[in-house]
């Protein structure tokens, strides 16, 4: 009845305001399901204090991240804050094949365009429990002056009208538990019939 074919990755996309703890939810995440692939992006801006190139982003500038939007050598890109942010297609193409799960952190236009191309994709969307606790959290961070804080906060209630395109709402009040549920929605979501039905002869 059951056969052995690899199934497709699945592609998941994770979005949230700047400050909401994604990247330390991420970590958590990661370490739990090892077997995920974290897409680094390519961005035009500065890498901040204790960013790596090719481990946070891949740093290039604005001339060359236009060269691969030339060569559509892009999944989705946005413009967030003066900067480009882009997801290489190539990498991410490869990984589904091989039935390797990928993991994108992006913004909501991108999230879009990645809702547009892959219709199966599952889009994930955190929070903070409060505007407060994400000002508060933003402040602590400590890497951006006032007026950039000030900017992301603006920002963070503009991202969240796109909250009803997102399929799973996530709170981050603590980072154990936004990506215990996270992993919940990833192990429901690789049992959907239509994810599985190629394990099954004769249906
Ligand atoms: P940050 O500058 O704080 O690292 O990122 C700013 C925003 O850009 C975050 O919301 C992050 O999710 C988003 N971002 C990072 N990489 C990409 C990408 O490849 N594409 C898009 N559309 N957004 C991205």
């Amino acid at each position: 009845m059951v056969q052995k074919k690899k199934q497709r990755g699945q592609l998941i996309v994770l979005s949230g305001p700047s400050g909401v703890g994604k990247s330390t939810v991420i970590s958590e995440l990661l370490s739990e399901r090892k077997d995920i692939y974290f897409s680094v992006s390519f961005t035009t801006r500065q890498p901040r204090v204790g960013e790596a190139d090719g481990v946070n982003y891949n740093f290039v500038t604005r001339e060359q991240f236009e060269e691969m939007i030339a060569r559509d050598e892009l999944l989705e890109y946005a413009e967030y804050v003066h900067n480009y942010y882009g997801t290489s297609l190539r990498v991410i193409q490869e990984k589904l094949a091989a039935g390797i799960d990928v993991l994108l952190d992006i913004e909501v236009q991108g999230a879009a365009k990645v809702r547009e191309k892959c219709p199966e994709a599952i889009l994930i969307f955190i929070i903070p429990p409060s505007f407060e606790e994400l000002s508060r959290r933003l402040h602590r961070r400590a890497t951006d002056a006032e007026d950039v804080i000030q900017g992301r906060l603006c920002k963070a209630k503009e991202e969240c009208k796109q909250i009803p395109q997102y399929d799973y709402l996530v709170v981050n009040d603590t980072v154990s538990e936004a990506a215990g549920e996270i992993i919940s929605i990833l192990t429901a979501e690789s049992c959907r019939t239509r994810n599985r039905i190629n394990l099954v002869e004769g249906v």
